[in-house]
């Protein structure tokens, strides 16, 4: 295939803005294959044998919880998805904490559906405030740096709050908002893989940074373990055990605990939608919606041609994108002209940082490079492949 030539997938939306797409004669690309593979290895399940693993999943989560105050914690954006497992804590009699991570950048309207939901449903409701300053010269770093994904402080912060918070309040058990039926796809160059790689933030801290970063919360080499499945007590994938439809989900929220939708996914957060509607698209061609309405396409949520049509829509409305690129640029002390150099910069992969999956990778169980090789990788592809 000429590589300027673009090229779209037949059954789902993926095309060649991601490098890592390799089509088959049929023109079906190999992220379908993919979802296609595990779907047959983990999701080809009768709504019987589903509510059975449902209820024994419940059930586990119940008894752990048995002499606790809480049976599990549930890590609550006010996205859609979290907002939904709150909602099915309820439905299910779990009592879970609420768990709200606060970086300096969430909507007014997240922050509002975040309260509206604990006060209905009756949840306690754990915020957890990040030192602002550390924080904001962490993320400013991954900017200075030429990295590709400006997320990782935020994901790897998450958990590492997540997990300590669950350690604090004696909690056995992590629901995860991750859905591996609609969320399969995503290609390796459009994020960074290893999102709790510690050992990369802070050496890109140490390299760009201009403070300290011993505030902030860090994950416990027990916690990445816990994260890649090792530990006992894996994430909750409450999800996957369900047929999740976005649809009926929203119209339920809005319902029952007084919903307001926002306008796309992942929009909760104006740092999010900034770096998702302004900085990926502008700096390297990336429209993360592609992978978002395929993985819908995929797992037969959405049809192909809904989602080229969703696809059409602008990804950011021109006024909110204006109130937020000076809203950002104000939070980060930065003037447009410091900005748009930043966007300039040559991609610089976050492996050449320094990163600790080689280590690893040594000392993991044939088990675990198993579970690494076929349930992980293909959905975020580990080192050199990245960026
Ligand atoms: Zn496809």
């Amino acid at each position: 295939m000429n590589s300027t030539e673009h090229k779209i997938c037949t059954r789902c939306i993926m095309d060649t803005t991601t490098k890592l797409i390799k089509f088959d004669e049929k023109g079906v690309c190999n992220f379908c294959k993919q979802y296609d593979e595990y779907y047959a290895a983990y999701l080809d399940k009768t709504p019987e044998q589903l509510k059975r693993e449902l209820d024994a999943v419940v059930k586990k989560m119940k008894d752990d919880g048995k002499g606790r105050k809480y049976d599990c914690i549930v890590g609550l954006s006010g996205g859609v998805d979290s907002s939904y497992i709150a909602l099915l804590c309820k439905d299910y009699g779990l009592r879970p904490l609420i768990f709200h991570f606060d970086n300096g950048w969430n909507s007014e309207l997240a922050v509002q559906n975040i309260t509206n939901i604990c006060e209905k449903l009756n949840f306690d409701l754990n915020t957890y405030v990040i030192d602002w300053d550390t924080f904001k010269d962490v993320q400013l770093s991954y900017i200075k740096a030429g990295v590709l994904d400006w997320e990782v402080p935020t994901d790897q912060m998450i958990f590492a709050s997540l997990y300590e918070t669950a350690q604090k309040h004696n909690i056995q058990n992590v629901i995860s908002g991750n859905n591996v039926r609609t969320e399969f796809t995503i290609p390796g160059d459009w994020i960074f893989g290893d999102k709790l790689d510690n050992i990369n933030l802070q050496n890109i801290q140490k390299k760009f940074g201009t403070c300290d970063i011993k505030k902030l919360p860090k994950i416990p080499v027990k916690g990445k373990e816990f994260f890649y499945g090792k530990l006992d007590h894996k994430p909750v994938h409450l999800l996957s055990y369900i047929i999740f439809n976005k649809q009926h989900a929203l119209k339920r929220l809005v319902e029952e605990v007084g919903y307001r939708p926002y306008p796309n996914k992942h929009y909760e957060s104006v740092y999010t939608r900034f770096y998702q509607g302004y900085v990926l698209p502008t700096r390297l061609g990336i429209d993360k919606r592609k992978a978002h309405l395929s993985s819908l396409v995929q797992s037969g949520m959405l049809t192909r041609d809904e989602a080229i049509k969703e696809l059409e829509n602008p990804i950011y409305d021109p006024t909110l994108l204006k109130d937020d690129f000076d809203y950002v640029l104000k939070k980060f002390e930065l003037t447009r002209e410091q900005f748009d150099a930043y966007m300039a910069l040559p991609l610089v992969s976050h492996e050449s940082y320094g990163t600790d999956w080689d280590e690893r990778y040594k000392k993991l169980s044939v088990k675990i490079k198993l579970f690494w090789k076929y349930r992980i990788a293909p959905i975020f592809k580990p080192k050199k492949e990245t960026a």
